[in-house]
């Protein structure tokens, strides 16, 4: 590549319209042509969003200030008809999505996720580039995990574009404060108003860092950065090399519940930096940024963290055993609740989630489970599995450093299921196999004797209780109450209501703006009982007949089994212990 050289300039003129311009002079790349690409998705958040759409007025010219003609090739490629030394494009990005994976630009601060904003040069991913931000006077900080250039304003570094790609940039004024945290100086960002004590977050935080780098037994970063953003309502993240954005409630730091959930998210997205960032499926990374990368492994990658997120804040002592048994319980009656849990396994849950986890319609739950729960529900089987086979010895932590120390630190490679699957049997010197092989079915494992082995119990509270239920979910707008989900093989299914139907009135009596006498109807039935139903589908009114079915819903607990003996007890302290 020689001396060639891409830079990249942002500047804001109009930022409560909601742009960013960009401007990007590729110097020392000779070649017939150019085709510049935008990714068509970014990593972490397994969905098509074709960015493209965003951009307009993309122009180039040569050294010489000659226009040069570009032609668009597809929805994400400008190919510029170019010889010679240098060219520089500029183009204007559109960035006014409020989430953790797009742009969002307005008179508060520019949140710029960069595969929605650089563009980069087919066949050049492996170049390193530079990135100018021009502040506007009215704010004055910027939050990134990339590199700074020493002796430069505002002037980054990103090695490749995989870097690039990977590293966010908050720029405006937001309220950063840094600790030190297992050795390395972490940087937090908070953005928007919020209620929030810095210190207590900075402690504990910390706490997570640590308990997390002892986990995997090392931590491969110089710096981290937290940028967290502030909404109404609003609880998510998206893992980076060196950085997470997180999406909170403005209230979140308040309540004790919100709080956790809160350390959770910071747990979860901290744990990424090792679990999938590096030690990572093997379809994913290097990453094509023009479609779709499959992978079936996303039940370790996402439901792994999701495991350890919640017993990390147990391991921390922010939640006491039974909270965080009550987190835990959760994933599993999350799932098994799902009509979907008979229809799809975890496998394919991963496999699919590119048409399916991100975007949910009315028959989701009927068909599919998320990969997170499921997930987290097997990773707790084999945690419990190794601990009681080896009398405590090993755990699923051993498995994750001894892959992490294979596949990262020593060969650097992605990682098939075969070999993550064979590591895991190595270390923990046991059989995994019916945990394994329930990936790829819908049958389920008996969790129960798994948590008797530890001393505790997996048991349905409702399982003596028989309920009537119509196996609807509604929602009440303005006055009216509209159907949303039919449960597969409920009574509302077999009996045939529909999504989007209007329920007007319950046995001759007309539903109030709360939907009171749907409630009232089903709770003085018997199971078999025939309701009638008057709707209005599509306006026109009709009346349904169902047969009231029992319940299927399920409400697990785990808890402490009385029966357990003295070395059941000491390993389930064991699992749970700080
Ligand atoms: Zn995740």
């Amino acid at each position: 590549m020689g001396n060639s050289n891409i830079h990249f300039q942002l500047s804001f003129i109009e930022p409560q319209a909601h742009y960013v311009e960009v401007k990007m002079i590729i110097d020392g790349i000779d070649q017939d042509y150019l085709d510049l690409k935008m990714p068509v998705w970014t990593p972490g958040s397994y969905l098509i969003r074709e960015f493209a759409k965003n951009i307009e007025q993309v122009k180039a010219e040569d050294a010489q200030g000659n226009e040069i003609v570009i032609h668009k090739t597809n929805k994400n490629t400008w190919r510029l008809n170019s010889k010679g030394a240098q060219v520089k494009i500029s183009y204007r990005v559109y960035s006014f999505e409020r989430s953790v994976r797009t742009n969002l630009v307005d008179d508060q601060h520019a949140f710029i996720s960069p595969a929605g904003t650089f563009l980069y040069v087919d066949g050049y991913l492996d170049h390193s580039s530079t990135v100018q931000v021009e502040l506007p006077s009215i704010w004055t900080k910027i939050s990134t995990g990339l590199e700074l250039v020493e002796g430069k304003v505002n002037l980054f570094f990103a090695e490749n574009f995989d870097i690039l790609f990977d590293s966010p940039l908050e720029i405006g004024n937001q309220d950063v404060w840094t600790f030190n945290a297992a050795g390395i100086p972490h940087e937090f960002a908070m953005v928007g108003t919020a209620v929030y004590d810095k210190d207590r977050l900075a402690a504990d935080i910390t706490k997570i860092v640590e308990v997390e780098t002892d986990i995997w037994g090392s931590n491969p970063n110089d710096r981290y950065v937290f940028i967290t953003h502030n909404y109404q309502n609003s609880h998510g993240g998206l893992e980076h090399l060196n950085s997470t954005v997180l999406a909170a409630s403005r209230s979140s730091y308040i309540s004790n519940i919100g709080y956790n959930n809160f350390l959770s998210l910071v747990a979860h997205e901290y744990f990424h930096l090792w679990n999938v960032k590096r030690l990572r499926p093997a379809n994913l990374g290097p990453f094509n940024y023009e479609e779709e990368n499959y992978t079936p492994l996303l039940w370790i990658f996402e439901g792994f963290t999701a495991y350890y997120d919640n017993l990390i804040t147990r391991r921390c002592g922010f939640r006491n055993e039974q909270e965080y048994l009550n987190e835990l319980v959760s994933e599993f009656n999350m799932v098994l609740n799902r009509p979907g849990h008979k229809i799809q396994s975890v496998g394919l849950s991963s496999f699919d989630t590119w048409i399916k986890q991100y975007r949910p319609d009315e028959n989701s739950a009927n068909v599919s489970i998320s990969y997170y729960n499921k997930g987290a529900m097997l990773a707790t089987m084999i945690d419990i599995s190794i601990i009681a086979k080896t009398q405590g010895k090993k755990r699923l932590d051993d498995v994750l450093k001894a892959a992490y120390n294979k596949f990262y630190l020593i060969e650097n490679r992605g990682v098939t299921e075969k070999e993550f699957l064979d590591l895991a049997e190595e270390v923990s010197g046991i059989s995994l196999k019916e945990i394994f092989d329930a990936v790829y079915t819908t049958e389920e494992i008996d969790y129960n004797a798994y948590f008797n082995a530890i001393g505790f119990q997996f048991i349905d509270i409702n399982r003596e209780t028989v309920t009537p239920s119509l196996g609807i979910k509604v929602s009440h707008q303005d006055t009216r109450t509209i159907i949303k989900n039919v449960d597969r093989n409920s009574a509302a299914w077999v009996d045939g209501l529909n999504v989007d139907d209007e329920i007007i009135a319950v046995n001759g009596n007309r539903l109030d703006p709360q939907g009171r006498e749907l409630d009232q109807a089903i709770a003085i039935s018997k199971v078999g009982d025939p309701i009638n139903i008057l709707v209005s589908r599509d306006g026109l009114i009709r009346e349904i007949t169902v047969h009231l079915k029992a319940s299927d819903k399920v409400s697990y607990v785990i808890e402490r089994n009385p029966n357990r003996t003295e070395e059941q007890s000491a390993l389930g302290d064991l699992w749970l212990s700080l």
